[in-house]
């Protein structure tokens, strides 16, 4: 047996059995509950794999907590259980094959249909009822012990006093508070500077072990039964379903939840479960879960407990956003800036249903504010649904054999020095963040090569990251211009290629060739440049009303070849970028000088001699002239000033088009002497007659 696993073992017991003490004694948890989950669910696949480490106190084998001292403490009639819990369908379909297992072994043969509920989020209830009348309500305690809550209970509108038959019984169900409630509660709470409660379940139990039933009265409990456990007097009342059970339990005045539902097999509850997990927040309820239970009574009887939970029911917890893991170790990840993040890598773990094993740390700073150690167990979530992130380090779990983590001075890729930088975000905050300031690191060449090729930048099809980093490796390309040079005969010998995907990349990479001022820009991977920046940069240039655009447009110059941006970028100074609306000093610092560099020059000499071209940058002056731009000419009758063809080829140049026809589609008819029929018509379908002089004059204007 590993020492490391046992110790872990025993610092889960630990921990775990702290939270739970805060939890359902004190009401007042320091954790969240999936958080808490997690661990538990590390701590119990832990112990089914080493069954030798599983003790009988085990936080994983024991129900709830002990009664507080301050109730009449009462011994439950029927032993109260807790359920356990899966995460996933598999597990589901594990805990299926088992009870199928059990049965068989009792010469049963299984055929499992199954009621679904949902798993309220509230306190357990224990309700005792003589002759009809509420005797007596208790909350579970430790299973065999709970206290007693009756005027409490009493308190809650929808437990009836006094049910439909005179029967002696006890039933299970939970007590919540409305999440309406929790909100109104809590707003009294802060007013009073009390200490908020942190969910509904939370706020339920506070309200419940209370001592003054004012104070439940006070809080809009709700209930809802779910379960009979035992009737006493003989009515001859024996259900065959759990789904008959409930029921009765309508029958006989009790509150259910309505929203259960039955399911024939295991596979088709999928959906359901789907379901709920997308509208558990719109809930009045809270919500964590569904509760699986087989249908069948008799199965139900055979199957029985485990020393915790019942064999026959087991909740399916919805998916959690916050789970814990540990950081196995922590790695250097470098970017096309040069820039060095630290990337822990972890015990791979399910969040939010997808299971992840990296999370970014940003930087030293972050590691240090957040005091990240290697080996340390971790809060992981998904930051904006996406990327997964570092919330927090669960410091009580920390064995001392943790290892701080410092960020490397040299470059742990080309060796190269390492500087450390201060750098700001979008929102202004600052930060430092470590470079690589080698000329040619392997790793930031690669990185630049991806963030070229890719969909935003020259957009190559077919040249993902394992391609550029083949190629790189089998030194065919070194920067983004030795790209243009790559022949078929490169290619078709190379792994993972055969002559059609050699041929197909060959293809994509002339295709890539002829593209946009905004693709070159991005590809470039400019620092602090982006898709935003690019395109507030082109809008200024369009626009002659602005100083970069007249600026631009006085230059004579319509950007379309690589160097042009060299030319263009010369006669801008860092204030011109900096007018720019939306334009900070970062971008403008980084654009002006990344152009004044020689390297970068020379690679757009490269990029232009290999033939990339991009559409025309045309000023918005340049752009009017062109406003014939897809207007339909005619000309008709007799020119005295042009020929024909004159006529023709200046309506071309300004982007116009010439037809013989005039129709409704006809912009302008030019007419000339003699005119006839044509002009005719466009009097007709109110077409713009211009004669000749005024043609030429539209043409100057
Ligand atoms: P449980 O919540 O996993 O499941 C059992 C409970 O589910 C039952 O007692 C019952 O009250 C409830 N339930 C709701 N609807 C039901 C239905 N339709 N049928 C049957 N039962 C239904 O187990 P538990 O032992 O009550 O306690 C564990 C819970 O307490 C977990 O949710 C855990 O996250 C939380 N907890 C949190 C912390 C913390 O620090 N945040 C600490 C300890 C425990």
């Amino acid at each position: 047996m590993d020492k490391n696993i046992k110790d872990r073992v025993e610092k889960l017991r630990k921990v775990i059995n702290e939270y739970r003490y805060r939890y359902h004694v004190l009401d007042d948890p320091t954790l969240t509950d999936q958080v808490y989950d997690s661990l538990t669910d590390e701590l119990r696949k832990l112990e089914k794999k080493y069954p030798e480490l599983k003790t009988f106190d085990s936080p994983t084998q024991r129900i709830g907590g002990e009664p507080l001292e301050k109730f009449e403490k009462v011994k439950h009639r029927v032993r109260q259980w807790s359920l356990n819990d899966v995460f996933s369908f598999e597990e589901l379909k594990d805990w299926e094959s088992r009870n199928r297992r059990i049965l068989e072994k009792k010469g049963i043969k299984s055929d499992f249909d199954y009621l679904v509920e949902l798993k309220i989020d509230g306190l357990k209830i224990i309700l005792d009822y003589d002759k009809g009348y509420l005797k007596q309500g208790a909350t579970r305690g430790d299973g065999v012990i709970g206290e007693k809550v009756t005027e409490n209970i009493k308190t809650i509108k929808s437990v009836p006093l006094k049910l439909e038959e005179n029967i002696n019984l006890t039933v299970t169900g939970e007590c919540w508070l409305p999440n309406k409630e929790l909100k109104r509660i809590n707003k009294e709470r802060r007013k009073k500077n009390l200490p908020e409660f942190v969910n509904s379940r939370n706020a339920g139990a506070g309200s419940m072990r209370q001592l003054d039933s004012k104070v439940a009265a006070s809080r809009n409990l709700d209930s809802y039964i779910y379960s009979l456990e035992e009737v006493r007097s003989n009515n001859g009342k024996e259900f065959k379903t759990q789904k008959e059970e409930l029921k009765f339990l309508i029958d006989l005045g009790f509150k259910i939840n309505k929203e259960y539902q039955y399911f024939e097999n295991l596979e088709k509850i999928k959906d359901f479960y789907q379901e709920w997990t997308d509208k558990k927040d719109h809930q009045p309820y809270g919500i964590d879960g569904l509760v699986i239970k087989i249908n069948f009574k008799k199965y139900q009887r055979e199957l029985g407990f485990t020393g915790k939970s019942p064999r026959f029911a087991i909740a399916w917890k919805f998916p959690p956003e916050r789970v814990t893991t540990q950081i196995k170790e922590i790695k250097i990840q470098i970017g096309r800036t040069g820039a060095l993040t630290p990337v822990a890598i972890l015990k791979p773990i399910s969040v939010a249903g997808s299971l992840v094993s990296r999370a970014t740390l940003h930087n030293e700073d972050e590691i240090i504010k957040k005091d990240i150690k290697i080996g340390d167990t971790v809060v992981i979530h998904k930051a904006g649904d996406i990327i997964p992130e570092v919330v927090e380090v669960l410091k009580k779990m920390r064995t001392g054999k943790e290892q701080d983590f410092r960020m490397p001075k040299k470059c742990p890729i080309c060796k190269g020095n390492v500087v450390r930088e201060k750098i700001a975000d979008s929102k202004k905050n600052v930060s430092s963040a470590h470079f690589c300031v080698s000329e040619n690191c392997f790793a930031i060449e690669r990185e630049r090569l991806i963030h070229f090729v890719s969909k935003k930048g020259l957009n190559i099809d077919g040249m993902g990251k394992k391609i550029v980093e083949q190629l790189m490796n089998e030194g065919l390309i070194s920067s983004v211009t030795d790209i243009f040079s790559l022949k078929f005969g490169d290619l078709k010998p190379l792994e993972r290629f055969a002559e059609k995907s050699a041929l197909n990349l060959i293809e994509a990479i002339k295709k890539s060739k002829q593209t946009t001022f905004e693709k070159l820009l991005f590809g470039l991977g400019i620092r602090h440049l982006g898709e935003e920046g690019i395109s507030l940069l082109r809008k200024e240039m369009e626009n002659n009303q602005t100083k970069l655009g007249s600026k631009y447009q006085k230059m004579g110059l319509e950007i379309s070849q690589p160097t042009d941006l060299i030319k263009f970028f010369g006669q801008i100074s860092k204030e011109d970028l900096f007018q720019i609306s939306g334009f900070g000093s970062r971008i403008a610092e980084s654009l002006n000088s990344w152009f004044k560099k020689r390297g970068n020059q020379i690679i757009l000499q490269k990029l232009e001699k290999r033939g990339v071209r991009m559409e025309k940058v045309l000023s918005k002056s340049q752009k009017e002239v062109k406003k014939l731009e897809g207007k339909v000419f005619v000309l008709t009758g007799l020119l005295e000033k042009l020929t024909r063809d004159e006529a023709k080829n200046l309506i071309k140049k300004e982007g116009g088009k010439v037809s013989s026809t005039v129709s409704k589609n006809t912009d302008f008819v030019v007419v000339g002497k003699n005119s006839g029929s044509k002009y005719k018509k466009a009097v007709e379908l109110n077409i713009r007659v211009l004669k000749e002089r005024e043609f030429l004059d539209f043409i100057k204007e």
